[in-house]
C-alpha cells in the first residue's frame, strides 16, 4: 500500500525536530507537523542544554529548523493534526494548517507522537502571567539564574516539601507557600524547620510581578505581603493532544503515553517521545527520545522494506 510519508511527526518541538533530523539523514520521506509553540514558549531561556546554554526556546527550534533544510526528503508544515487513525499497516492523519485553517489529510507508515504536555497553573492572578519567569517548575531548569535569593515554594503535602528541600540547595530563603491547609505531616515539617525552610498556610489571593516578569510579591487573604524573588511549584500536567488515548494508546497513572523501551505505544506503529512520554522532562531529554524513536523507527522500517 502506498503512504505519501515514510513517518509523520507530530509535533516540532526538541523531540520532533530531533527525530525529522535523524530520519532525514536516514533518507526517510518525513512530514513535521509543527502545531504551534513549545511548552517551554514562555521561558526567557533554556538552561542545561548542550552548547545553547540559555538560548531562547523560538531560537532553539529555528535553528532546529534551519538545520533540517539539506535534507529534502523532509517537509515542515505548519499543521495541526485533528485526528489520527489505523489505516492498514500504516496512520492516516488529518490536520488544519495554522497559517490558513486549510484541511489536510496524510498517510504514513508510522507516527511518533512529539506532541509534549501543557502545565495545569493555579486559577489565581499573576500566575500564568509571571510563568517561566517569575514563576518557576523546575530548580534544574531555573535554580542557577535565582541562587542565594529569597524563593517561595507553592504547594501542599509530600509534593511541596520534596521541592521546597530541593530548591534549598539553591538558596537557604525559602518560605513554604500552601495556600490553605498544607497537609504536612510532622516529619515534614520536621524536616522543613531542619532546613530552617518557614511554612505559610495562609490563603493566598495573588502574585505581584514587575514588568519583566519578576516576581516580587505575594499576596495573601489578610493584605499582608511576602517579598520573594521567585516561586517554584510543580503543576499538574496534561498531554497536550489527545491523539494517543484515541488510538487507545495506554497511558501510565500519571497520564503520560506509557511507551516500550523501543519507545513504541501500545499501538503497533505508534511511537512516542519527549515531554509526552513519562520520565524526567528536560529539552536536551526530549531531543535524545526523538533521536532514539528515529532510529528505532527506521529499523522497523528496514526490517519491513528486507524481510527475512
Ligand atoms: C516554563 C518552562 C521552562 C522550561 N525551561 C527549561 C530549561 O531551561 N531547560 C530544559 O531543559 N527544559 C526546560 N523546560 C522543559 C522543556 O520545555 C521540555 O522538556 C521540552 O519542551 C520538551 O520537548 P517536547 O518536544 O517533548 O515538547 P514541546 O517542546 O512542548 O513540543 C511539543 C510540540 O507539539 C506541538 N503539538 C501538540 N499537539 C499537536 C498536534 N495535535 N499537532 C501538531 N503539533 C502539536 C506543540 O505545539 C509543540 O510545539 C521548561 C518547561 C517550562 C514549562
Amino acid at each position: 500500500m502506498h503512504h505519501d510519508y515514510d513517518v509523520l511527526i507530530i509535533g516540532a518541538g526538541s523531540a520532533g525536530l530531533t527525530a525529522a533530523l535523524t530520519l532525514g539523514r536516514c533518507l526517510r520521506r518525513v512530514l513535521v507537523a509543527d502545531g504551534g509553540p513549545p511548552r517551554n514558549e514562555c521561558s526567557p531561556g533554556v538552561h542545561g542544554f548542550l552548547t545553547r546554554d540559555g538560548i531562547r526556546p523560538a531560537e532553539l527550534l529555528r535553528l532546529g529548523r534551519e538545520q533540517l533544510r539539506p535534507y529534502d526528503t523532509v517537509e515542515v508544515a505548519g499543521l495541526r493534526i485533528d485526528s489520527l487513525i489505523r489505516q492498514g499497516r500504516g496512520f492516516c492523519a488529518t490536520g488544519s494548517s495554522t497559517a490558513d485553517d486549510a484541511s489536510r489529510t496524510v498517510t504514513a507508515r508510522r507516527v511518533l507522537l512529539a506532541t509534549g504536555v501543557s502545565d495545569v497553573l493555579p486559577p489565581l492572578p499573576g500566575f500564568r502571567e509571571l510563568w517561566g519567569r517569575g514563576v518557576l517548575h523546575c530548580p534544574y531548569c531555573h535554580g542557577w539564574e535565582v541562587r542565594g535569593q529569597p524563593l517561595a515554594v507553592y504547594g501542599r503535602g509530600r509534593t511541596v516539601t520534596g521541592l521546597a528541600l530541593l530548591v534549598s540547595r539553591w538558596s537557604r530563603d525559602i518560605v513554604v507557600v500552601t495556600d490553605g491547609a498544607g497537609h504536612l505531616t510532622p516529619n515534614a515539617r520536621r524536616r522543613l524547620r531542619r532546613e530552617k525552610i518557614s511554612v505559610e498556610e495562609q490563603p493566598v489571593t495573588r502574585l505581584i510581578g514587575s514588568a519583566s516578569r519578576d516576581l516580587r510579591c505575594v499576596v495573601f487573604a489578610d493584605g499582608s505581603q511576602l517579598e520573594r524573588a521567585a516561586l517554584f511549584l510543580h503543576a499538574p500536567q496534561h498531554q497536550r493532544s489527545p491523539l494517543a488515548a484515541g488510538l487507545g494508546a495506554r497511558l501510565t497513572s500519571k497520564g503520560a503515553v506509557w511507551v516500550s523501551s523501543g519507545l513504541q505505544t501500545s499501538v503497533p506503529g505508534l511511537y512516542a517521545a519527549g515531554d509526552t512520554t513519562p520520565g524526567t522532562q528536560q529539552a536536551l531529554l526530549a531531543a535524545a527520545g526523538g533521536n532514539k524513536a528515529a532510529i528505532l523507527i527506521n529499523e522497523s522500517l528496514t526490517r519491513e522494506e528486507c524481510p527475512r
